[in-house]
């Protein structure tokens, strides 16, 4: 009898492997982008803001449109036309569905700190540059059989070898206007792109354009299992109170994105195979209020995020309009459990999006 039992109870292990189609994931975040936008498309308030829309004209005739649904589509068409056909969308506050921050600080390094290590540590509450002490799920999965240096990292922003730790995890971080070693025409182009062009945001932030091109190519070449992609543009555009170039940003981030979707859907090592994960790492405050400029304990509503997620195991939910309430912190291990794996944090055991990974 005990032997059925442990039979059984094996392969029903087995059989709860097999369900899960992942074999890649492709991680984006978009520094600072407000749900508002996400859900909203551009805000009627700051667009018509002469202090904070410079070319108001121009951005009216390309983002504007009579309703929310028809302004989203306008600023984000591959989350408004694919990922709402093919994957979910969580966080539209408007449906009473909440996404937010666990962490209570609402800026940028805690909030990269809860995505990839699960863990909303009080005590990760700086941007300086410190070794993160918590193990994240990329470093997680690059020690998993069939995942040694399968996993790699790109980010505009130059904090994130610390924020991954890079000198323990040993997953490969290539942030800012860092050198690549790789050996190829474009990988060369990309170097002398990058090291030649305009700084307009400092030396500590890459244009998310370049970020973007030297992960693809790596993607193309080095075939990882996880990509991690960190654009920045649209937090610093929205400090400097410049609602132009964030809806810009926006707006071209999701074209990037949908550009990679396509070479994924294509190729035969990720075709079908590969989730696609897109999230912020905070919220920003109120349009009215004159605060979506900035973000952090003292605006209201900062904690407010929203995540996408489409891919082999997520059902075709499409916007989710349920109300229910998700964190942060649900992000690593949903990235753990597409693959088959169980990332347990240092704080406690915390649950994968059910919807993400099918339940
Ligand atoms: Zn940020």
């Amino acid at each position: 009898m005990k032997y059925i039992v442990y039979l059984l109870s094996l392969c029903f292990a087995i059989s709860t492997n097999a369900q899960s189609k992942t074999e890649n994931i492709i991680v984006i975040t978009l520094d600072g982008f407000r749900w508002q936008e996400v859900f909203g498309g551009a805000d009627s308030v700051i667009i018509n803001s002469e202090k904070f829309t410079e070319d108001r004209k121009g951005m009216i005739e390309k983002f504007w449109a009579a309703t929310p649904d028809e302004r989203r589509k306008k600023l984000l068409p591959f989350f408004w036309n694919t990922i709402a056909q093919q994957g979910q969308l969580l966080g539209n506050r408007w449906h009473s569905n909440f996404v937010n921050n666990a962490n209570p600080y609402w800026f940028s390094y805690p909030g990269y700190n809860e995505i990839f290590t699960g863990y909303p540590d009080t005590a990760v509450n700086s941007n300086d540059k410190r070794w993160n002490k918590n193990e994240n799920v990329l470093e997680f999965i690059n020690k998993q059989k069939g995942f040694e240096n399968k996993v790699a990292a790109f980010t505009s922003w130059d904090v994130f070898p610390w924020i991954l730790n890079e000198e323990r995890s040993k997953v490969y971080v290539n942030s800012a206007f860092e050198t690549t070693n790789f050996n190829s025409p474009t990988f060369k182009l990309l170097n002398e792109m990058q090291q030649t062009t305009t700084r307009f945001m400092g030396d500590g932030v890459r244009p998310d354009l370049l970020t973007f091109y030297i992960a693809k190519e790596y993607l193309k070449t080095y075939k990882p299992r996880v990509l991690y992609i960190g654009f920045d543009e649209t937090d610093d555009f929205a400090h400097a109170g410049k609602y132009d170039y964030y809806l810009q940003s926006a707006y071209m981030v999701d074209q990037l994105i949908a550009d990679l979707w396509g070479w994924v859907q294509i190729d035969p090592n990720y075709k079908n195979k590969t989730t696609l994960i897109i999230t912020t790492d905070h919220g920003r405050g109120d349009a009215k209020k004159e605060q979506w400029t900035s973000h952090g304990t003292k605006v209201p509503d900062a904690g407010q995020i929203w995540m996408a997620v489409m891919g082999p195991d997520t059902e075709a939910k499409g916007e989710v309009k349920t109300p229910g309430q998700l964190y942060q912190k649900q992000i690593a291990p949903t990235i753990a459990a597409l693959l088959g794996f169980d990332f347990k944090t240092a704080f406690s055991k915390t649950e994968p999006v059910p919807s993400a990974v099918g339940k």
